[in-house]
């Protein structure tokens, strides 16, 4: 399990975000959602160890992270702009990091290939990024921090520059992956239909505040302030 005890970060005399306690338990699906500059990717960089905390705690499986460079802590990571390395196939792409890892060949082969058959892209391996669409490369993202089998997969706002209608398919595509491979998962995003549809729990932020957190039946049905009502409800 993951888990964050007051984690805090200021930027100057500004809190980004100030005293985020959570639990993500092992397989776990949590969305961190709330409008614009409310700390999300702030928290994300956080866990991610992108973003040096102010205050607080990171521990994963009870060992302590947070003094930890983010190659150390080894999670998997799908950002908004999942720069792919244009130069490299969709192949070597996921495969670099097995790579730097020194995992043997025919290892990296066997892996490379059930990841390739996950999302959908075995008939695109040779292929480059440009070459691609903007959904395909997102899912050459999601192989890429997924084949290593991370203890956790960090996604900040990984279908914000995809139409609706792919935004819609990748929605299933990452529920699904996230049941298949049962990823302990933090994803970030302010959508408030993505986050009630694809998570586990919530937790609801503002100005880098946690206002709440529950099961999406929880948040909705039951907000437990008038901003949780209305972030919840304008949609809908
Ligand atoms: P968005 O939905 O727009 O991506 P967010 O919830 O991810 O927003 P953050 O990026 O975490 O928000 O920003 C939270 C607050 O911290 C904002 O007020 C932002 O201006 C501030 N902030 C973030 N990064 C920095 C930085 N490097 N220097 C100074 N202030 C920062
Ligand atoms: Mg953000």
């Amino acid at each position: 399990e993951l888990r964050l005890e007051g984690v805090s970060r200021a930027f100057g005399k500004s809190a980004a975000l100030a005293d985020l306690t959570l639990t993500v338990k092992r397989g776990e699906f949590v969305a961190l959602l709330g409008p614009s500059g409310s700390g999300k990717s702030t928290a994300l960089n956080c866990i991610a160890g992108l973003l040096p905390l102010t205050a607080g705690t990171i521990s994963l499986d009870d060992r302590r992270v947070d003094h930890l460079a983010p190659e150390q802590r080894g999670f998997g990571m799908v950002f908004q702009n999942y720069a792919l390395f244009p130069h490299l196939t969709v192949r070597g792409n996921i495969a670099f990091g097995l790579k730097m890892r020194k995992v043997p060949r025919a290892e990296i082969t066997r892996r490379v290939d059930a990841a390739l058959a996950l999302v959908q892209l075995s008939a695109h391996a040779d292929k480059q990024p440009g070459q691609l669409s903007g959904g395909q490369q997102q899912r050459v993202a999601i192989a890429r921090a997924v084949v290593v089998e991370p203890p956790v997969v960090l996604m900040d706002e990984p279908l914000s520059n995809l139409d609706a209608k792919l935004r819609h398919e990748m929605r299933a595509e990452v529920r699904r992956l996230h049941q298949e491979l049962g990823l302990t998962t933090i994803y970030v995003t302010h959508d408030q239909e993505e986050a009630l549809s694809l998570a586990d729990r919530l937790v609801v932020l503002s100005d880098g505040r946690v206002q709440q957190i529950g099961t999406p039946e929880e948040v909705y049905l039951r907000p437990i302030n008038s901003f949780v009502a209305d972030f919840m409800g304008y949609r809908n």
